[in-house]
């Protein structure tokens, strides 16, 4: 097991079941309540049992992003009352990054702020969405408009819980790996290139280089001031793929969103200057290949920029973007006209269609 310290928690990465166990036992909660959705109850919830109280309460939601929204924040806060938690309560939220993002929320609000500890299960969640303390949910369908910045009192990254994790959302998490070294760490960047992805890939060997990435970001600029807008990148186009599929009734992960959002960023950012047309095509043939095409018929165009519009980076009625170049460098606070970024979405479109 290895530990990672930021200023206000610290992140245990490798197998740290026996970790969360003296942490509970050394604190003195009042309770302790278990957030989990049907998948994690199933599958994780067994490999943390003996590491639990005998009296902790189980909350339990439906999975999935359709259900990231202030309904079921309701129900959360409601069992939370009905089991009695008090102030000195702590939730810990098995789960990937809607567990992670919702319960942390929940628990932030709930009789104005009690603890959460973040186990995450997903390898999105382990890489990404467990640290960092952005909090929230969905509304309207537009991704994590209601939420706030709260810091866990830590982060237990078991990789055990991956062997349950099906392959697609295991891909879907890299997509934030390949971004992390897109962003900030060209040799990161060069090691991935050799990666073969199937069910067998050793992805616990990716966590730790992920995470000191996502670390060093956001112990530098925690509220999203001004650097730490680099982890963005590829999410303000994802955010409106997904929110767009999610509107369609249409099952797209977060890390697909992601990965087709980041080849139409990277083509903004060789349209605004920043990367070599070859580097482009690097970065667009690693990524189409390994991630399934998503629909986005020009008819569509509008409805995507409606909903970047609706960005919470967004200034002055302007679309912002983290673009990259060279790879491992990032820089925030980017405008491109509408008509540039339908025409990023109509490159992403011929790409992937000339790969069918
Ligand atoms: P998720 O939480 O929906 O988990 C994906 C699916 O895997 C779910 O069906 C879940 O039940 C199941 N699952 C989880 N762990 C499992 C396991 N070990 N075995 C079997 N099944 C398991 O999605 P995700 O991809 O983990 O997270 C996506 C969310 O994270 C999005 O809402 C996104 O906005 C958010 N996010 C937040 C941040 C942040 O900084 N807060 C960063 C990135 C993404």
């Amino acid at each position: 097991m290895q530990r990672l310290d930021l200023p206000a928690y610290q992140i245990f990465v490798g197998p740290c079941l026996s970790a969360w166990k003296r942490f509970w036992e050394t604190r003195n909660y009042s309770r302790l309540a278990v957030l989990v959705d049907e998948n994690t109850r199933r599958s994780c919830l067994p490999l943390l049992e003996p590491y639990l109280p005998a009296d902790a309460v189980l909350i339990e939601i439906e999975a999935g992003e359709t259900h990231k929204n202030l309904d079921t924040c309701r129900f959360i806060w409601e069992e939370m009352l009905r089991h009695e938690l008090d102030r000195k309560a702590l939730l810990l939220n098995l789960g990937g990054g809607v567990i992670g993002d919702m319960g942390g929320f929940c628990a932030s609000t709930y009789k104005r702020g009690i603890h959460f500890v973040q186990m995450p299960t997903t390898l999105l969640a382990q890489v990404d969405a467990s640290i960092g303390g952005k909090l929230g949910v969905d509304l309207a369908y537009v991704k994590n408009s209601v939420g706030l910045f709260a810091d866990p009192q830590a982060v237990f990254a078991d990789p055990a819980f991956l062997q349950t994790l099906p392959f697609d959302e295991l891909r879907s998490g890299f997509a934030e790996i390949v971004k992390h070294a897109l962003i900030a760490d060209r040799s990161l960047w060069e090691e991935l290139q050799e990666i073969d992805l199937h069910a067998d890939t050793d992805w616990s060997r990716w966590l730790l280089p992920s995470l000191r990435i996502k670390k060093q970001i956001v112990e530098n600029d925690p509220y999203e001031q001004g650097p730490r807008k680099a982890l963005n990148f590829g999410h303000t186009i994802g955010h409106a793929l997904e929110s767009w599929a999610l509107e369609d009734g249409q099952a797209v992960l977060h890390g697909e969103a992601v990965a087709a959002g980041m080849i139409c960023e990277a083509f903004l950012s060789w349209m605004a200057g920043l990367l070599h047309e070859r580097t482009l095509a690097q970065v667009v043939s690693f990524l189409q290949p390994r991630f399934p095409s998503l629909v986005a018929e020009p008819g569509t165009f509008d409805r995507l920029l409606a909903l970047m519009r609706l960005d919470k980076k967004n200034e002055a009625g302007q679309i912002r973007f983290a673009l990259i170049g060279p790879i491992g460098q990032c820089v925030v606070d980017q405008t491109c006209s509408d008509d540039r970024i339908a025409e990023s979405l109509e490159y992403y479109r011929a790409k992937t269609r000339s790969a069918d």
